[in-house]
Order: structure tokens, then C-alpha cells, then sequence
């Protein structure tokens, strides 16, 4: 199955804004039909890092991780899934949402939309502020606190439906291969077929992004290079 894939979003919340990358924690929830029973198997993976919204959704290394940790669950659930973004990582949505309360007393009479209140893209922060319903002319006064309620809930659980993944071939790795308990990792030659060699895709290893999978690939094909050159001497 694919590995390292961007995740499909059509929401208001990244609408508009391609390009900005910003620091968020994003977290993965997967419902799953245990087999020969009813009972639904929740599963989830949190990944902190970079996150990048693009015209399709959102990519970058804090997405990409997650597509790699749960790559068959989603190929499962035929990469149809909800996520939830924390655009605020290092802040718990109290203290955000004291912060905000605070801000309608002391800015008063300033613009929501125009205040720069937290380290964000300003345009992400307009849109979050639209997503809770604030107009772009009202006023920190203006605000109903049941207002600011759903802006700390936008700030640092942004629920997201994903509905597909980046197309076909754009994905950086495959999970799945040779199964690894059938190869000698000192020389990468096949336990069942003495002489075949396998390195890089071609096995059931996929990493993460960072370099990872050419560092597989490179390693295992230099030391089957030279256990086939070894053998052949
Ligand atoms: C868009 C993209 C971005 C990536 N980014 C990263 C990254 O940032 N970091 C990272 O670690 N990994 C990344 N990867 C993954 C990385 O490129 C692969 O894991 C790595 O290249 C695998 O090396 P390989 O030699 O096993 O296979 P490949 O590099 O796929 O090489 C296989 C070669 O075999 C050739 N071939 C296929 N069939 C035949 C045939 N019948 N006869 C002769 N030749 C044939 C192909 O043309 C190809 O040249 C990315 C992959 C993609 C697609």
C-alpha cells in the first residue's frame, strides 16, 4: 500500500491560503470493525511537526508522518477519516481560551480579525476567526464569550474530514515488500533463493520522511553490492 501521501480537505478553515506551513499537532483517529464481531476498534496517532496546507488539503512532515504510522488502516478505510489539528500545539485550549477572554476586555474596541494574538500566518488566523462565526469588523467587545468558546475549540481541535489522499504515483514509498524474516541482513541476500539480493523498495521496509528511505535503499544496496562482489571473487 502507499506511504507518504498528503491527506484530501475541502474546508473553510484552509480555504484559500496554499503555501502557509505552520507548526501543528495533528491527531489521527481510525474506527475499525473488529473481524466476527460488532464491536468498532478505535485507534489514533499524534504527530507534532510542520503542517502545510495546499489546494487540496493539507501536507508536510507533520502529516506525512501519520500517513506512514497508519498506511494500511487507511488504505483500509479507503482513506476516508477524521482528523483533529491543534494550530496552537504548545497551549492547552484553556489557557487559550482565558487568553481570548482577557483580549475583550483589554482590546476592547480593536478588530478580532486584525489583532495579532498568537504566533499563526495571519491569514490562517482570519480564517479560523470566520470559522467561529467572528465577522471580520467586529470587535473584540462584540464577542460573545460562547464566540470565544468555539474559537479556542478552531485554535486547537480543528475537526477535519479527509476524503482521499494525494493521486495515484504520488506517493513518496510503498509499505510492503519481501517479507524481511526472509532475507540475511548481513549480505540483503534471500534466505529462500540463495544468489537473489533484494535492497530498497523492494522490501517491506518504509520509514518515515527525512531522508530515510534512501538512506534503506543506498545502505542495502552497497552491502549487497559487496556481498555479491564478495561471492563472486
Ligand atoms: C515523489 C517522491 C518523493 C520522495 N521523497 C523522499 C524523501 O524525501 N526522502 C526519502 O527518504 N525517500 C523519498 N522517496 C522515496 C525514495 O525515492 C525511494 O524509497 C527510493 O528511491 C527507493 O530506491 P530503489 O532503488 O529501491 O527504487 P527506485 O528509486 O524506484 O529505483 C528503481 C529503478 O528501477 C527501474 N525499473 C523499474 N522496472 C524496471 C524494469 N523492468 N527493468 C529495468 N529497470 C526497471 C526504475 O525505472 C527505477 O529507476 C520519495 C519518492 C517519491 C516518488
Amino acid at each position: 500500500v502507499p506511504s507518504l501521501f498528503t491527506f484530501n480537505i475541502k474546508d473553510k478553515i484552509i480555504e484559500g491560503i496554499p503555501g502557509i506551513s505552520t507548526e501543528a499537532e495533528v491527531q489521527l483517529r481510525i474506527e475499525s470493525n473488529l473481524k466476527g464481531n460488532n464491536k468498532r476498534k478505535s485507534k489514533s496517532y499524534i504527530s507534532k511537526g510542520p503542517t502545510l496546507i495546499t489546494h487540496w488539503g493539507l501536507s508536510g512532515p507533520g502529516i506525512l508522518k501519520l500517513s506512514a504510522w497508519a498506511a494500511r488502516e487507511l488504505n483500509a478505510c479507503d482513506y476516508k477519516f477524521q482528523i483533529r489539528v491543534n494550530w496552537l500545539p504548545d497551549e492547552r485550549i484553556t489557557d487559550v481560551l482565558d487568553r481570548l477572554n482577557q483580549l475583550r476586555k483589554e482590546e476592547a474596541k480593536r478588530t478580532v480579525y486584525k489583532t495579532k494574538v498568537f504566533d499563526l500566518p495571519s491569514r490562517l488566523w482570519r480564517n479560523l476567526v470566520q470559522s467561529a462565526n467572528i465577522n471580520s469588523e467586529d470587535k473584540w467587545a462584540d464577542v460573545p464569550k460562547s464566540k470565544m468558546e468555539l474559537l479556542s475549540k478552531r485554535l486547537c481541535a480543528s475537526e477535519f474530514r479527509v476524503n482521499g489522499k494525494s493521486t495515484f504515483k504520488e506517493e513518496f514509498v510503498t509499505a510492503g515488500g519481501i517479507d524481511l524474516k526472509e532475507v540475511n541482513f548481513k549480505t540483503f541476500e534471500s534466505k529462500i533463493f540463495p544468489s537473489l539480493y533484494f535492497a530498497g523498495e523492494v522490501l517491506n521496509i518504509d520509514a518515515i520522511t527525512g531522508g530515510f528511505n534512501f538512506q534503506n535503499a543506498w545502505t542495502g544496496a552497497y552491502i549487497a553490492a559487496k556481498a555479491i562482489t564478495t561471492s563472486v571473487d
